[in-house]
Formats: structure tokens, C-alpha cells, sequence
């Protein structure tokens, strides 16, 4: 053990100072205190597992994808026109009304948890763990920025001298184009629509094309709740068309979106492009998200917090592990547990309560995911058995591959694909390594080292570390989720910072 810390250059005194840590309990999808007990949420939804599941197996079988009705981009300037007119009332509604009308969409989203969850089966090919999570997650959105909004949006009184009073008041900017991804088609969508309301500003929303009928799920509880039809309006259809028609519309006030880098620039392009005000772009984009592990790790944390974080959800989060760097002195036995707990995971049909690893969401991310094997199966070492590529059920097992060094991995791939590089030397080294990747999104750190684990975190430019855990799963108004470099502008969904993002400022001075 001091050989190993030796070698990784730890000095005695800060190995003295750092008490060591114990593992917490491994995570599971749902609380373990929901196994027995009878727990509802405040809609009345049993919660306790057997319960739950026989719940959701019903919402299952009676709930149906409806079919959507796709815009047409020549839609959008009407859209835009009737969207500033609701504006304009909706900004005027006092803030605790606009809150009140969250809260009562979140109770909604609460009562509706069965149905929802079906829903994000069935479109979002989710699997069930994952989608009470998701539902969870929408709701927390919603009750969250109700609170941050009435509480940021109150008139600051500044000092000032005698005879002046001076005022900060945060408003609404306007119309906001809110441009939502399929791999969390309710949480996401929610999310970005409800802190552009409660800020009092109106939304056009264009979510994914592969998950419409979740997201009109969403607005249709949102407009239950009080929110004016046209203050929230939703158009349907490919980024290419209708996303760019309403990125080049003049009078928007700003832009969220969360989905590739790639697409990012191409929207931060266009607004620049375009004559008249300079307009606000929130972009939360991918990673290729590391994790280090040195040689005072406990092997069976790092192992579970690896499978969690590397193939829950298929894989396609934007946070998922893609790299572990593990030290050489215990990669050996890391290695060998990971393909043990992997081959353990459950690959199939969403819909069965026992699936943990579902398929990917459309035939393109399957044949990208496919190019991006043949490839490793050629240039690393396999770790796993090679997946068959049915494009049929679209199902891609858990896939490790053993890389030479960090800089292999050059492009994020959204699957359930963990790339595992060794390392020795200065831990410090492998940060700068992983630094120069250029995503900045989530970092894993597993050392029972306190000193090092702030160390390297101090060094990591990278908007969510997670230390001694996994890295996935950031809770509203816990873990403030975003990415900075290449994964996005920086702002913090879920944070006490984020609502003011959607907000003009003006100071008011008055010679009194
Ligand atoms: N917030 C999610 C998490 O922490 C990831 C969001 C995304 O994939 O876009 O896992």
C-alpha cells in the first residue's frame, strides 16, 4: 500500500492528514426504504415497490403513443407574433402566481407519475428505474424554480445618497426558444419551459423529434395549471427546419438548448448572424466525462459507481462515464470486477421491470454506436463480449474496451461504451490529460485521500466532480448541474443562479 501512494507521489504528511473514508451504501434506482413500508407521494401514488410496479405494469398496458402533428416552419413568425402578445400579459401576472401555476403542474406531474412513466417507456425506450427517476426530477424542477423565482424576483434596494433612491429589479426578456433533447424528454423539457415561465417570460418549446408525445404531455399539464396557451406554445419538428427557423426568427429573446456541441455552435452562429439585439444562448452540451481512480480507492465503490455511471440509462446521458482512468497498481482487479458486475446487467426490452440496460433511441445513434465498435474492436483491447448488432431491437450490451492513454478518446459516444485507460505518476498529470480533452461536464474522482480529491478537483476544469461516488443523477437544488468548455455556456440547471440567466436587470435610480 505505501509503495503504491509512493509511487503516485503522495507525501507522508498529506496521507497523515486525510482520514480515510468508508464506502457508502451503493446507490440503487429506487430508496431501499421503499422496499415494505407503505409510502405515498403527495399525489396519493403508492411508492413502496411491489406496489409501484403493479401501478406502472397497468399504466403500461393502457397507455398508447399518440401520433403528433408536426409544424411547419413557415409557422413560426404567427407563432412568435401571438407568443410576445401573451407575453406581454403573462410577465405582468405577479411572480407568486406564475409559481403557483408550477406547483400545480407539479402536483399534476406527481399524480400522473404511472402514466408518465409509461409514456417515457414507450417513446423514450427508458428503462423503468430511469423513468421514475425522470418524473421525480421534472417535478422537483418545477416546485425548485417556483421557490428561487419568488425569492430572486423581489426588488433590491440599494444604498444610495440622501435625495436618490436607487432600485435592482430582475425582468422578463421576452419570447425564449427552448430546445429539448430525447434522452430526458420530461425532466429536461420541464426544466428549461418552467424557468423561462416563472421568470415571466413566454416559450415557444421544439423538443426532440423522437420524443414529442411526452413534452406535449408536459404543456398539457402546464396549461391545466394556469399557464396561458400562447404564453407556452410547442412546434414540433426536425432542428434542421423548424429549431433553425426559430433560431433565425428576429425577435427572440434567447435561446436554451441542450443537445450536441456541434449543434450548439451552429446555433450560436445564427444568432450572431442575424441584425438587431445581441441574444442570449444557454447551452448545456456532451462530455467525455472521466473518471480517476488512484490506489487508495476502494475497488467495490469505484466498481459500482463505474456500472451506474458508465451504462445506466443505455449509457446516453450526457454525464454517463466514458473514461476511467484507474491506477496501474489496481487496475488489474478494478478491470476484472467491472466485467464481472457488467455481465451481470440485464439488456432488453424496456418495457420488463428486470431490464436495466434498454435500447438506443434511434437507428442512427445505433449505427454510430456500431461504426464506433468496429472501430475499438480493431485499435483496443475488448473487455467484453462483442455485441451483435440486431438493428431490429437496437440493444447494445454493456462494452468495455482497454485504451493506451487518455487522448484516444476523441469524440463522445452516446452508448453504453466505458473506455479504460491505465495511468501512474502524478495524478495531477492525468487532470491536466483529461483537461486537454476539452469537455468540461462531470469528473469522478475515487481516492480516500481528502487533500487530493480537493486537489485535483481544484484543478479540473469541469462543471460537476463527484467524488467517492457516481456521476450521474445530479438532484435539483443539490448537485446544480452543467458543463463548461466544450459542454456548454455554464449555467447551472437546477441551481440558485440559473433562473437569473433568463432575466433582463434594470436598475432604476430616482432623485427623490
Ligand atoms: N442531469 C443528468 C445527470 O446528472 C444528465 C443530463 C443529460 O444527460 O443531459 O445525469
Amino acid at each position: 500500500f505505501v509503495h503504491q501512494l509512493a509511487d503516485e507521489s503522495v507525501g507522508l504528511d498529506e496521507l497523515l492528514e486525510s482520514p480515510l473514508h468508508l464506502a457508502p451504501e451503493p446507490s440503487l434506482p429506487l430508496p431501499p426504504d421503499l422496499y415494505g413500508a407503505e409510502r405515498r407521494n403527495s399525489a396519493g401514488v403508492d411508492l413502496t415497490v411491489p406496489s409501484l410496479r403493479a401501478t406502472l405494469e397497468e399504466a403500461l398496458a393502457q397507455t398508447t403513443v399518440p401520433a403528433i402533428a408536426l409544424a411547419d416552419p413557415a409557422q413560426v413568425p404567427a407563432a412568435v407574433d401571438r407568443s410576445l402578445a401573451a407575453g406581454e400579459g403573462w410577465s405582468r401576472v405577479p411572480v407568486a402566481e406564475r409559481a403557483a401555476a408550477l406547483r400545480r403542474a407539479a402536483d399534476a406531474m406527481e399524480a400522473d407519475l404511472p402514466r408518465l412513466c409509461a409514456l417515457l417507456v414507450k417513446e423514450g425506450f427508458k428503462a423503468w428505474g430511469d423513468s421514475v427517476a425522470e418524473v421525480r426530477e421534472a417535478v422537483d424542477f418545477l416546485r425548485y424554480y417556483a421557490l428561487q423565482a419568488e425569492r430572486l424576483l423581489q426588488p433590491v434596494t440599494l444604498p444610495g445618497p440622501t435625495g436618490e433612491s436607487n432600485e435592482l429589479r430582475l425582468t422578463a426578456r421576452g419570447a425564449w426558444v427552448c430546445i429539448s433533447p430525447w434522452n430526458f424528454p420530461l425532466a429536461i423539457f420541464t426544466g428549461q419551459v418552467a424557468a423561462a415561465l416563472v421568470t415571466g417570460n413566454s416559450v415557444l418549446a421544439k423538443p426532440a423529434e423522437q420524443t414529442p408525445a411526452v413534452a406535449a404531455e408536459a404543456v398539457r399539464l402546464l396549461h391545466a395549471a394556469g399557464v396561458p396557451r400562447d404564453a407556452l406554445q410547442l412546434l414540433h419538428g426536425p432542428g434542421e427546419t423548424v429549431g433553425a427557423a426559430l433560431v433565425a426568427e428576429p425577435r427572440i429573446a434567447g435561446v436554451v438548448f441542450t443537445g450536441s456541441t456541434q449543434v450548439a455552435k451552429v446555433i450560436q452562429r445564427a444568432l450572431a448572424a442575424k441584425d438587431g439585439p445581441i441574444v442570449p444562448l444557454i447551452a448545456e452540451t456532451g462530455g467525455i466525462n472521466a473518471m480517476l481512480v488512484d490506489s487508495t480507492a476502494l475497488p467495490e465503490q469505484v466498481v459500482d459507481a463505474v456500472v451506474q455511471s458508465a451504462f445506466r440509462s443505455a449509457g446516453q446521458r450526457c454525464s454517463a462515464l466514458r473514461l476511467l482512468c484507474v491506477h496501474e497498481a489496481i487496475a488489474d482487479g478494478v478491470i476484472a470486477m467491472v466485467q464481472g458486475a457488467a455481465r451481470e446487467l440485464v439488456t432488453g426490452d424496456p418495457a420488463e421491470w428486470r431490464t436495466d440496460v434498454g435500447p438506443v433511441i434511434d437507428d442512427e445513434a445505433f449505427a454510430n454506436l456500431q461504426r464506433h465498435l468496429q472501430r475499438l474492436q480493431r485499435e483496443a483491447k475488448p473487455l467484453l463480449p462483442p455485441s451483435e448488432f440486431d438493428p431490429r431491437t437496437r440493444m447494445v450490451p454493456p462494452q468495455a474496451f482497454e485504451v493506451t492513454a487518455v487522448d484516444q478518446v476523441k469524440h463522445e459516444i452516446f452508448g453504453p461504451v466505458l473506455h479504460i485507460a491505465r495511468w501512474r505518476g502524478d495524478p495531477q498529470a492525468t487532470i491536466h490529460a483529461i483537461n486537454r480533452i476539452g469537455y468540461g461536464l462531470t469528473l469522478g474522482i475515487q481516492t480516500r485521500i481528502d487533500s487530493r480529491a480537493e486537489a485535483l478537483a481544484r484543478e479540473a476544469r469541469i462543471g460537476n466532480v463527484y467524488v467517492n461516488r457516481n456521476m450521474i443523477g445530479a438532484v435539483v437544488g443539490v448537485q446544480p448541474f452543467g458543463g463548461e468548455g466544450m459542454s456548454g455556456t455554464g449555467p447551472k440547471a437546477g441551481g440558485p443562479h440559473y433562473l437569473t440567466r433568463f432575466c433582463a436587470e434594470q436598475t432604476v435610480t430616482v432623485n427623490t
